[in-house]
């Protein structure tokens, strides 16, 4: 049987191919390959999408929230609260700055950081919060924003798997003070090699960050104010970007439409499908459920032998890691815990078929 990946880039590529090449061949062609004019084009179209005065793009999502964190002014001696199930690039960017991570416990429901726990984990240290939009699904910002207003935090947001969800009408990367985005392929937008954004209303912020992204100047030429980073996004990707952002919409349409039929199919099941809380629309990077304690490597088995790709995102919360384990945490973290080991995420992408999701089901209810 054919096999079902996580994500199957080589459709997308194969409909959007004549857009694509055409862009590619054009780049080519102009011979501007760093900063050039998608580059440009892109960071104003994706300004606009995304409702922000300013978007800068970056080498990586890593580096957008390394960035960002730098130009807010977090460094030593500060800590920033953030989830520990998450990517570990989340952390590492607050590392990066010399400034210390803080794990508070998730919502076990929608593996997004508990408000209530952020709010009492604050001390004289804290500087700021990062919150993710883990899989797609935005954080409870109206909350953790209400917190960073009383206890004058910057709340910067982990948007590597949120490209184009919202929280209340607003998209994520446009409610705090700035938002980290990624275009790693796999991302909802995803380029086809490494890149970031930085999203920020605040024209000081963003002036800081095209500095530090391009070697600590204002302008072309050789005058550097600070020691900055070479972290650019290139022309190349910045023109698949641009033709791959006219599909967004579809794409994360298709998405929700992938998760609604999973829904569907798997609820009267002993599987815990994803939680919609409701407060924004989540745009399902992944499609991540808890399976019974105990099951999740029979179910993946079961999958791997009809030929289906599953992933564990992420079977080792950070705080358990090696890298961070002279870093604190605050309080419990028992639901990120459990949750690493009972989360389970299936194939998904926009184009996926009934059938595909059909196979999938049938497999895991067999299996149960
Ligand atoms: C992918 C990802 C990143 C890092 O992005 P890169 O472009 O791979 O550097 C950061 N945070 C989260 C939550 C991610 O999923």
């Amino acid at each position: 049987m054919k096999p079902i990946p996580m994500v199957d880039l080589g459709v997308q590529y194969e409909r959007l191919k004549p857009e694509i090449d055409a862009a590619i061949a054009e780049v080519m062609a102009g011979t501007r390959y760093i900063l050039g004019p998608n580059v440009q084009a892109l960071e104003s179209e994706l300004a606009d999408f995304l409702g922000v005065a300013h978007a800068v793009s970056c080498a990586s999502g890593t580096d957008a929230l390394h960035l960002a964190l730098r130009a807010a002014g977090i460094g030593p001696g500060d800590e920033v609260i953030t989830s520990p199930f998450t990517f570990i690039a989340t952390a590492e960017a607050i590392c990066y700055c010399g400034a210390e991570p803080v794990f508070v416990d998730i919502d076990p429901r929608t593996f997004n950081l508990d408000p209530e726990r952020v709010a009492a984990a604050v001390t004289e240290r804290t500087r700021a919060i990062l919150p993710v939009h883990l899989f797609g699904q935005p954080a409870d910002m109206a909350a953790l924003s209400a917190i960073a207003d009383e206890r004058d935090l910057t709340l910067i947001e982990d948007c590597a798997q949120s490209f184009g969800a919202t929280h209340d009408g607003q998209q994520t990367g446009s409610i705090g003070l700035a938002g980290a985005f990624s275009f790693f392929p796999s991302k909802n937008l995803g380029a086809c090699g490494d890149g970031g954004l930085i999203t920020t209303s605040d024209d000081e912020l963003a002036d800081e960050i095209r500095m530090l992204r391009n070697h600590g100047r204002r302008v072309d030429g050789y005058l550097h104010e600070v020691v900055g980073y070479n972290s650019r996004l290139d022309e190349l990707q910045a023109a698949i970007l641009r033709v791959k952002l006219g599909h967004i919409d579809e794409f994360n349409r298709q998405r929700r439409r992938v998760a609604a039929s999973y829904g569907e199919r798997l609820s009267d099941t002993a599987l815990e499908i994803p939680f919609e809380d409701g407060l924004g629309r989540h745009v399902y990077h992944q499609f991540t459920m808890l399976v019974p304690d105990g099951r999740r490597d029979a179910m993946q088995a079961a999958l791997r032998d009809a030929s289906i790709a599953s992933a564990v995102y992420y079977p080792t919360p950070l705080h358990r890691q090696p890298a961070f384990s002279g870093y604190s945490r605050a309080g419990s973290l028992a639901h990120s815990e459990s949750v690493a080991e009972r989360c389970l995420s299936l194939p998904i992408f926009p184009e996926m078929t009934e059938e595909q999701i059909d196979r999938v089901a049938d497999t895991l209810k067999a299996a149960l």
